[in-house]
């Protein structure tokens, strides 16, 4: 009992995990190390998460339909934008959401990490006043469009979608796959290659171009709120102040690459987070032999794995915060957060499905959607594989995928 007592942190009291009366994951209480005003902000961000956005999640996975009528919401929690964010409250943030639905994670990561982050940093004044008052509070979507129905893992090597030079205008021909919000996004970033100098260059394509077509995928088994679309471009004609200046060759996309794949590895935490709340609170109500399947020793070491897993990478990612603010934050630190982070994940996730037994199978316990997300994390953003192999090379000077 003391060591429960112990754990409560008088500073924190929070109401998760569907009122059970016990600490939160966060057992390390890592998240004192933001600022009192920043605790507010994540306080009152989860809070929403919780309240508005977990509750539509089954119900919107199931059917594979995207609840437009959140985005208000979302916007008026003015989660970037605004105030100065530290890289640690940004984590958090996205850790939390994820806690309460992977697809609204994704969806709004697309949006915010890939999208309007490369208007900001890669792209010209006018693209910033014209594009980002809209982006930030969610009149505007973007989605971000670099995949091909050919190339994945290799596609700074081997992209086929090109832009040619024409007066002044740019032509795009090509597919993408994948490519997530891309049945409604206003504006796509497409990834095509200049047939002028060879190099990989970024074009903001409106979705009203003519030439260009979104065709939703179905019958995806993981983020299945998150719209993914196949897109074609046929010749479609943008004018030339549509480049973004910024991207000069592939190396520029480095920089988004290494910030999102740290928002996907915020992102295995918030999922181990959410495989751990809706455990806990199934095994404190599923009785079997006369007690609650909390109080077999089994039963709590695999909650236990799931909390260790979730606390190493959290504690991982609060170190990589602690390298992005001092700018010293490179691609293998991401990539080793990211391969790190997913395959604890993977443990966690199977280790919270297997404790709801038979109804782990299902979506009505919400863990068969936590469990199935969690494949879509491990998938892109570079899958496990590649980003360990990214940090091979860094390690070895060896690159297995010369
Ligand atoms: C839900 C979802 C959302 C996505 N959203 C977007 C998006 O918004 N925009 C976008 O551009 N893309 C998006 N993607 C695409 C994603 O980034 C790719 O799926 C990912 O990069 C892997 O590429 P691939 O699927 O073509 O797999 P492949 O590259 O075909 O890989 C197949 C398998 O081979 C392995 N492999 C490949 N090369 C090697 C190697 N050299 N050594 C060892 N193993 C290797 C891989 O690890 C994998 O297991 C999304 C994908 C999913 C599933």
């Amino acid at each position: 009992m003391a060591l429960k007592e112990d754990l409560i942190s008088p500073k924190s009291p929070r109401a998760l995990n569907d009122g059970v009366p016990y600490p939160d994951a966060d057992l390390l209480f890592l998240e004192d190390l933001l600022t009192r005003e920043e605790r507010t902000r994540l306080s009152a961000a989860r809070s929403f998460f919780q309240t508005e956005v977990r509750p539509l999640a089954v119900d919107h996975w199931n059917r594979a339909e995207f609840p437009f009528q959140l985005l208000p919401g979302l916007a008026a929690q003015e989660l970037v934008g605004k105030q100065p964010t530290s890289h640690l409250l940004s984590g958090l943030i996205q850790m939390e959401l994820t806690r309460a639905d992977t697809s609204i994670s994704t969806f709004f990561g697309v949006h915010h990490e890939l999208f309007a982050t490369a208007v900001e940093q890669l792209g010209s004044d006018v693209h910033r006043e014209e594009l980002l008052p809209d982006l930030l509070a969610l009149r505007k979507i973007g989605a971000f469009a670099l995949t091909e129905p050919l190339h994945g893992s290799d596609i700074s090597r081997q992209i086929e979608t090109t832009a040619t030079r024409d007066g002044e205008d740019w032509i795009l021909n090509g597919s993408k796959r994948w490519i997530g919000n891309g049945t409604f996004a206003d504006v796509v970033l497409v990834w095509a290659k200049d047939t002028d100098d060879g190099q990989i260059k970024g074009f903001i394509v409106e979705k009203e171009r003519e030439g260009f077509h979104a065709a939703p995928i179905a019958n995806k088994i993981s983020v299945r709120i998150v719209q993914n679309a196949d897109i074609t471009l046929n010749n479609v004609r943008i004018p030339a102040a549509n480049w973004l200046p910024g991207t000069r060759t592939f190396q520029d996309t480095n920089f988004l690459l290494m910030n999102s794949r740290v928002w996907v590895s915020w992102q295995a935490v918030g999922q181990q987070l959410a495989a751990f709340d809706v455990a806990r609170a199934y095994a404190l109500e599923r009785e079997q032999f006369g007690r609650p399947v909390a109080s077999f020793q089994l039963i709590q070491d695999q909650l236990v794995r799931i909390l260790g897993n979730a606390m190493m990478s959290l504690s991982l990612m609060i170190q990589l915060a602690r390298l992005q603010e001092s700018g010293r934050l490179s691609m293998d630190h991401a990539a080793l957060a990211k391969a790190t982070c997913t395959e604890r994940m993977r443990e966690s996730v199977a280790l919270g499905r297997a404790i709801l037994g038979g109804n782990g199978i299902g979506t009505d316990f919400e863990m068969a959607k936590i469990f199935a997300d969690a494949e879509a994390i491990y998938s892109y953003e570079g899958t496990q594989q590649i980003n360990t192999l990214l940090v091979g090379r860094a390690v070895t000077g060896h690159s297995a995928f010369a």
